[in-house]
């Protein structure tokens, strides 16, 4: 049987073509399982029951499962999903007022291995398909019950999501189509270490995705030590690529750098970080380090991240410090590692 939330609307259309159901019917079904997040085929309606046995014998409409929800005081929730494999992802879901801002994974693991970063300890099992992401964005709004505001997702959890493009670019297709969930490519943004092959599909593809880039170090030198993957994706190109597409860009690129204790956190460091990204509209966010058992860095003195973060705003820059929110049940930015 097909897991449903894996194939794009063109796949199901072709599907419902091909055993002799009318085409209208993927219309039906998609609002079903995307609008209305409804996934019990007996519930759904205005489909002939004949049509939603065939459907029922063609498909698995079911959601993975919830293992486990961790809630702070402030309301962000963390749930622990289980894969039909077995393996476990975690996503997020942050109430900022008014709105919620969903944080989903795109890999179990990671295989980047930056030096700072839990998800990349556990090493990379795998891909997620395009269904696994998806759905991360039906558990979560069902946390929400009869919310109809704003939602903003983040494709920032587990994985780098430019490692995953095809199967991402199949999920993105369903969570921004009107046939789906409706989320628009403005209310999403991407993080990405930079893959610049894969930096310019997504811009092809998603022109009105925001995109943010982990800086993460004021040179090359640095960045490299801190994110292997720089060795293999220079620095220089990434950043002469946002300078020379500035005029197509609709958004601001913005620049994440994770401020570690001792090691990029000084004044001189500000100092190298503007002058690095000079000619490149963009906007700063600083995320002082959170703390992981397993990794020997430290979070900053406020002092010191107030210090690099009024050096750039003197320099013109929006900068907007991320002290993160869901530190106490290890949500927050580096902390995902799928155990709940
Ligand atoms: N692979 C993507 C998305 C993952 S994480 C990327 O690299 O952008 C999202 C952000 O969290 C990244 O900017 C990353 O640098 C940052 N981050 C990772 N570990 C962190 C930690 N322990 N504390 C604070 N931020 C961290």
């Amino acid at each position: 049987m097909k897991w449903i939330y894996d194939l794009s609307f063109d796949q199901l259309k072709e599907e419902m073509n091909a055993v002799n159901i009318k085409k209208f019917v993927a219309d039906q079904i998609f609002s079903w399982i995307y609008a209305k997040n409804i996934q019990d085929t007996t519930q759904w309606t205005n489909i002939s029951k004949i049509n939603r046995q065939i459907l029922a014998n063609l498909y698995d409409t079911t959601l993975n499962t919830i293992l486990k929800i961790n809630e702070d005081q402030k309301g962000t929730k963390k749930i622990l999903v289980e894969l039909q494999d077995k393996h476990k992802i975690e996503a997020v879901l942050i109430k900022e007022q008014p709105h919620y801002t969903f944080c989903i994974s795109t890999q179990v693991g990671c295989p980047l291995k930056c030096k700072f970063c839990a998800t990349g300890r556990m090493g990379f099992k795998r891909n997620l398909s395009p269904g696994e992401i998806v759905s991360q964005v039906l558990l979560l709004k069902k946390q929400l019950q009869d919310y109809k505001g704003k939602i903003n997702i983040v494709l920032m959890g587990m994985g780098e999501p430019l490692l995953n493009y095809d199967n991402l670019k199949i999920a993105l297709g369903i969570i921004t189509s009107d046939k789906g969930i409706a989320i628009a490519p403005r209310h999403i943004c991407l993080s990405t270490a930079g893959i610049l092959k894969e930096i310019m599909r997504l811009e092809t593809d998603f022109p009105k995705i925001k995109l943010s880039f982990s800086l993460n170090a004021p040179d090359a030198s640095l960045r490299e030590q801190l994110m292997p993957i720089s060795r293999k994706e220079p620095l220089e190109k990434i950043l002469e690529y946002f300078r020379t597409t500035k005029e197509k860009r609709k958004f601001r690129v913005t620049f994440e750098y994770v401020l570690i204790k001792g090691v990029n956190d000084s004044l001189v460091h500000a100092k190298k970080v503007a002058a690095l990204v000079r000619g490149i509209p963009c906007k700063f966010n600083l995320i002082p380090y959170n703390e992981c058992d397993t990794i020997r860095f430290k979070t900053p003195d406020k002092q010191a991240v107030d210090a690099f973060s009024d050096y750039l705003y003197s320099k013109g820059y929006t900068v907007i410090v991320r002290w993160s929110k869901g530190k106490e049940i290890k949500s927050a930015c580096g902390q995902l590692a799928g155990e709940g």
